[in-house]
């Protein structure tokens, strides 16, 4: 379901990437259709059982001291001061209550201009939807969001006055839902400035606007009233704060900002393991950024063929630091297994 969006919200008021380490990542079946932009065959449509994996990587074959680690700095993203702009002329689509504007019109947008990173013209001449350490995969919904929406909502995890980050959020859809549960505060950290300028703050303004009645987000025409941006904007942006760059470095940027930062209550982060050299960065920003009391809800795929990452491995990884305890609390076994982890300080209550 999709149509476009192109009202106001209220028109009185008013590092450069490294170099691509050329792999021949293919990703097999993605959450949405590449339209346009040529890129790998992605036929499964946004309810379909299945999303972007990577197929062969180069650097399977590398050996640890080989394999590269990524570098990108961290940045803090202004919310824009006029919301109109964020959703102008998006076509927004909606799945599990949830509203998410069309990725592949943003990246034909943006194919014409507005993506300094240039991501999209990379993604797409390399046909593939993940280049290491240049395009971490935050333009597309990859299929274990949903399994980590659904757990959230079926464990009944409460998010009211909590503090929760979505961490290599891409369009944000975790970080959505713990708003929607009245969440305190909710942050969102993507690898590629791109995403979080032209995906995740979109979709968070979208949502924003749909908050109030249920009812409303099962239409499947353009609002005929303006929201007022009164109504419901900035007490929800108020709440949030937006980030981009590697792990490592955003969590430097929080601890040493000026801003008041206090540590998550809730870290959600979904299909974020599949590459085990950034293990390391991930457990570590973890460490650092949770709560001595907080939980992490982890969704990943069993197995990412041809990157080598997966949930067992990360298991075994966490294991081997001593800093967490893990469970697996949800299994889904429709095709490639895909699994929900939970993980808490080893000496926390
Ligand atoms: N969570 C989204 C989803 O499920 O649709 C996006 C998943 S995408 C495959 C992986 C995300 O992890 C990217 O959006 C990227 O921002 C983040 N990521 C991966 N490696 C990263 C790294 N080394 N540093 C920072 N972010 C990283």
């Amino acid at each position: 379901m999709s149509f476009r969006f192109n009202f106001f919200i209220d028109e009185n008021e008013n590092n450069e990437p490294e170099t691509p380490d050329k792999t021949d990542l293919q990703l097999g079946s993605p959450k949405h259709k590449q339209e346009s932009t040529g890129k790998s065959e992605q036929t499964a449509d946004a309810v379909s059982d299945s999303s972007p994996r990577p197929g062969a990587a180069k650097h399977q074959d590398e050996t640890p001291s080989e394999r590269k680690s990524c570098f990108k700095a961290a940045k803090e993203h202004d919310v824009p001061d006029d919301l109109n702009k964020v959703l102008e002329n998006k076509v927004i689509e909606t799945e599990s209550d949830l509203y998410y504007i069309k990725m592949s019109v943003v990246e034909m947008m943006c194919l014409g201009g507005g993506d300094e990173e240039g991501i999209i013209s990379k993604s797409v001449s390399s046909h593939s939807d993940l280049i290491p350490g240049v395009y971490e995969g935050g333009l597309k919904i990859w299929e274990c969001t949903f399994d980590l929406i659904d757990y959230l909502s079926e464990a009944e995890i409460q998010f009211t006055n909590k503090t929760v980050l979505d961490l290599g959020c891409g369009a944000g859809l975790v970080g959505i839902v713990a708003l929607r549960g009245k969440a305190g505060k909710v942050h969102f950290q993507d690898y590629n400035s791109t995403v979080i300028d032209k995906i995740t703050l979109p979709n968070v303004v979208a949502n924003s606007i749909y908050k109030g009645s249920r009812d409303d987000r099962k239409v499947s025409q353009p609002p005929l009233k303006r929201p007022k941006k009164a109504e419901c904007l900035p007490d929800v942006l108020a709440k949030c704060r937006f980030f981009s760059g590697e792990w490592s470095e955003v969590s430097q940027l929080l601890l040493s900002s000026n801003k008041p930062f206090s540590k998550y209550d809730i870290i959600l982060t979904s299909e974020t393991i599949y590459n085990p050299d950034y293990y390391s960065a991930l457990h570590d920003t973890l460490a650092q950024l949770l709560d001595k009391n907080g939980r992490v809800y982890l969704a990943s795929k069993a197995h990412y063929f041809g990157v080598g990452g997966g949930i067992y491995l990360f298991e075994k990884f966490t294991e081997e630091r001593k800093v967490f305890r893990t469970s697996i609390v949800k299994k889904i076994d429709k095709g490639l297994q895909r699994c929900i982890m939970e993980m808490a300080f080893k000496d926390s209550s």
